[in-house]
């Protein structure tokens, strides 16, 4: 019988099936056996809910997952892992297993498969190479989830929840808060990991909204406005925009006064409803 909250048994299967960890995989294994169980508890799963996992590693997550949910299905990209979790997880029998690739998955086509409408939520401790394409993937797919809980590193974690509008804020709290609220649920240290990172990490949830908190005629434009807004940070917002944009600097200045923001204002001193603003005034200029 596995018990997965015990490392040796752990580092026994893994040497077992001759496993190294790869560090470019973003491997890092959970051996604090406090987080799981409340990862498993706050993601919102249940007899009712689903869970999909991405990236399970030797399955301690996917043991509590299991536990909790009538159905899990995870996602690993990494074939060597796969003997080793049909070893660990073989006492349930509500768990699948696929060999795939988070950033490239249907997941659309996955969850109509495997949860037939019912209630789904995501649940992970993402490969850190990947936090931000695979979350913001998952997001912009609009799938059908009440959530997303996922481990990040800390310094992630913080820009991701931040409100856009304060310093700590940046493109993706802004692009996260359009699709969901997030919030920090509780932070794990470096070293409740196998190999141990360099940094802290922290569980957030990403609540998805039923509806955008602000409108944007053309969520493109709204998203190239952030991203522009964002890519020099320390430039003003005018000259970001311009450069991000590819538009003469009088003309976003010009642009930016119309609807009452400075153009020595900065991207993170930016609401919602002020990139919103910006988006939909390039809209209306485009036609
Ligand atoms: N869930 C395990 C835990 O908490 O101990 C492992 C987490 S580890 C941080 C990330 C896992 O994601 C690894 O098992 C790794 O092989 C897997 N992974 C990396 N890239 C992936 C991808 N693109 N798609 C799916 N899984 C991936």
């Amino acid at each position: 019988m596995s018990n997965l909250t015990d490392i040796s048994y752990v580092k026994g299967v893994l040497g077992k099936h001759g496993f190294t960890f790869s560090k470019a995989l973003g491997q890092n294994f959970l051996i604090n056996p406090s987080v799981c169980p409340k990862m498993a508890e706050m993601c919102g799963c249940g007899e009712q809910v689903g869970v999909i996992e991405i990236g399970p590693g030797a399955g301690v997550l996917t043991n509590e997952l299991a536990k909790t949910a009538y159905k899990v299905v995870a996602v690993e990209l990494d074939k060597r892992l796969l003997p080793v979790l049909g070893e660990t997880l073989a006492q349930h029998n509500n768990i699948k297993i696929i060999n795939g690739d988070a950033m490239t998955l249907d997941f659309v086509q996955l969850i109509q498969e495997e949860f037939n409408g019912g209630r789904v939520v995501i649940c992970a401790n993402l490969p850190y190479y990947i936090t931000s394409p695979v979350i913001m993937r998952l997001l912009e797919e609009k799938l059908p989830i009440d959530s997303l809980t996922v481990m990040v590193q800390k310094e992630a974690a913080m820009r991701i929840c931040a409100a856009p509008g304060t310093r700590e804020s940046g493109a993706i709290s802004a692009a996260v808060h359009y699709y969901a609220q997030p919030e920090l649920l509780f932070k794990v240290s470096a070293g409740s990991f196998l190999p141990a990172p360099k940094v802290d990490s922290a569980v957030i949830r990403l609540n998805i909204r039923n509806q955008p908190p602000v409108t944007a005629a053309d969520e493109t434009m709204f998203f190239k406005v952030v991203r522009a807004a964002f890519l020099q940070r320390r430039k003003t917002l005018a000259n970001s925009l311009s450069a991000g944009l590819s538009m003469p600097k009088a003309d976003i200045s010009a642009l930016l006064d119309s609807i009452g923001i400075p153009s020595n204002a900065r991207a993170e001193e930016m609401t919602m409803q002020q990139f919103a603003d910006i988006a939909n005034s390039l809209s209306e200029q485009e036609h």
